[in-house]
């Protein structure tokens, strides 16, 4: 028989249940993407840090997982369909974003999809995007445009009026203002065919901030702030050549700790994309340095995120691909991979015992800035640009509902996780039929193929 003692200890468990499930419910997210940052890459910045005994911020995460990168029409994925599946949990063509790929298309056609920004918005979150290239961007993009071709940066700019974003924030100012608009740092004017974008956006409410001062001198508690950041022309600098002072760039840690003092403001929560986009440029090109220079800020502003963002704030960080095929050859000795010197090449005598080797690129002019002895990092298929690759790249988590991102999993599987950690699920019907339409065989309908970035 059940007496009142017992319907009160069934009342207190009940309540320690309730308290243990929301415990495991992360209000804030922050995604960081770092673009083209593979595995390789990951070990490189380390190296570069500190060497074989340093441990970079990403790495103190408790959990580790694989994510599967092949998007729907190439085993090697551009930035659009990687930001597509990151933010839609779909797999689409090369160069979409936010649309499906009608070649697996459950109704054979294009579709617009619901991103993560929506689906935290839906439960009354705040929602930003931040990266180190322009905010028109593929990667950016993918959380807040829907175009067939990531290279509609105009249109892609004209979306942002209409994004429900608090804060968009990197490089970019040319796709939001017309050739009569000069740019007094770069000398140069907007690319716009019409429209003064920025200043059609000032007018509807955000503040455009163009530097590091101009950021600084917001005050983030202030209700209904919305900032679009505009700090370069084009993409901003690669950290190592970043321009500082008031006037300079801000560094991506700084833009991150004033996105989570605004974005904790709204008490339902937040989501955060932050992605370093340039270490894929860096690789692109086959400049080791710039590369891992970037790793490590794009590691700082993990560092400050996790210092600074609320204790139920899950922070997962992956990479859209890897970029470059970048290996780390043996056996130099452990002094001799650190910092500068891991640019470098060891033996007695023959310069080619590079410890840096990438599988494609123009190779050769990878160290033309490296303080040390310039060593030719040749690659094994010279081309212009080096190529992305097909290889799994890692995901990090920590927070509440960070088990969910353990194990081997395709990287449009990743968003359906963090709906699940942030409580609740896409949706959309659109992307709940699409999540895993890739898996079909595909239909008879050709689709554009890009070449990525
Ligand atoms: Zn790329």
């Amino acid at each position: 028989m059940l007496t009142q003692r017992h319907y009160a200890l069934f009342f207190v468990l009940f309540c320690c249940a309730a308290f243990a499930w929301a415990g495991d419910t992360a209000r804030n997210v922050i995604l960081f993407i770092g673009d083209g940052m593979g595995p390789a890459q990951v070990t490189g910045g380390r190296l570069f840090k500190g060497g074989v005994t340093e441990k970079l911020a990403m790495e103190q995460l408790p959990v580790v997982g694989l994510s599967r990168t092949y998007s729907s029409n190439g085993f090697v994925t551009d930035s659009a369909a990687a930001a597509t599946a990151l933010a839609t949990g779909v797999k689409t063509y090369n160069g979409s974003l936010g649309m499906t790929d009608p070649q697996y298309d459950t109704e054979g056609k294009s579709h617009r999809l619901q991103n993560l920004c929506d689906v935290a918005r839906a439960q009354g979150k705040a929602t930003g995007v931040m990266t180190t290239t322009r905010v028109t961007h593929a990667t950016p993009a993918g959380f807040y445009a829907r175009v067939p071709q990531r290279d509609m940066e105009e249109k892609i700019a004209d979306q942002v009026a209409k994004s429900n974003l608090t804060l968009l924030m990197g490089g970019g100012a040319k796709f939001f203002h017309s050739g009569q608009w000069h740019d007094p740092v770069s000398g140069q004017n907007g690319k716009r065919k019409s429209g003064e974008t920025a200043d059609e956006l000032a007018s509807q409410g955000w503040t455009v901030v163009r530097n590091a001062g101009e950021l600084a001198a917001l005050d983030a508690t202030k209700a209904d702030l919305r900032v679009l950041g505009l700090f370069n022309y084009d993409h901003m600098l690669y950290d190592l050549q970043r321009t500082t002072g008031t006037a300079g760039e801000p560094p991506l840690e700084d833009m991150v700790s004033f996105a989570v003092k605004r974005l904790s403001q709204n008490p339902k929560g937040f989501f955060l994309m932050v992605e370093g986009g340039r270490i894929d440029h860096a690789c692109h090109e086959n400049n080791a340095r710039l590369a891992f220079g970037d790793v490590v800020s794009f590691d700082r502003a993990i560092a400050r995120a996790r210092k600074e963002a609320p204790a139920d704030t899950l922070i997962v960080v992956t990479a859209d691909h890897e970029t470059g095929g970048l290996n780390l050859n043996g056996y130099a000795p452990r002094e001799k991979v650190k910092g500068n010197a891991l640019l470098g090449s060891f033996g007695a005598s023959t310069a080619n015992r590079a410890i840096i080797g990438w599988g494609s690129g123009p190779g050769g002019n990878s160290s033309n800035d490296v303080p040390t002895t310039p060593t030719q990092h040749v690659a094994a298929y010279p081309s212009e640009a080096a190529a992305h690759t097909g290889v799994d790249v890692e995901i990090f988590a920590g927070g509440p509902g960070q088990a969910l991102l353990q194990g081997v999993m395709d990287n449009s599987e990743i968003p359906w996780r963090i709906a699940r950690a942030m409580g609740t699920a896409f949706s959309d019907p659109i992307n709940k039929a699409n999540h895993t339409a890739h898996l079909n065989p595909p239909r008879n309908v050709r689709t554009a193929e890009v070449a990525g970035d």
